[in-house]
């Protein structure tokens, strides 16, 4: 399969309903990497033939990252980037991107 290019969209960001609670919280950093997946422009690479498989994937900045994808659950998928390693809420800006 060969690469896609994302182009970046206008879109509104979302808006943390409160930082007193950690569940709004999680909920408002997990729309922001939906966010940034949509308002950034990425190269995706599919690196096998599977839709359940691995891709990189490039940002603006240059760098690129691994995102496994496991299952149709999404509670598998991981990525190589410091972000998603750290965050704990187990996506980042390219996975969502996938
Ligand atoms: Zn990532």
């Amino acid at each position: 399969m060969k690469a896609i290019r994302l182009y970046p969209v206008r879109r509104t960001a979302p808006v943390c309903d409160s930082f007193e609670n950690t569940g709004s919280v999680q909920k408002f950093e997990r729309e922001m990497r939906v966010h940034r997946a949509y308002v950034e422009p990425y190269l995706v690479s599919p690196l096998d033939d599977r839709v359940d498989g691995a891709y990189r994937v490039s940002g603006a900045a240059g760098a690129s990252h691994t995102v496994d994808i496991v299952d149709a659950s999404g509670r598998h998928d991981a990525c190589s980037c410091p972000d998603f390693l750290s965050s704990w809420i187990g996506t980042c800006k390219h996975l969502e991107a996938v």
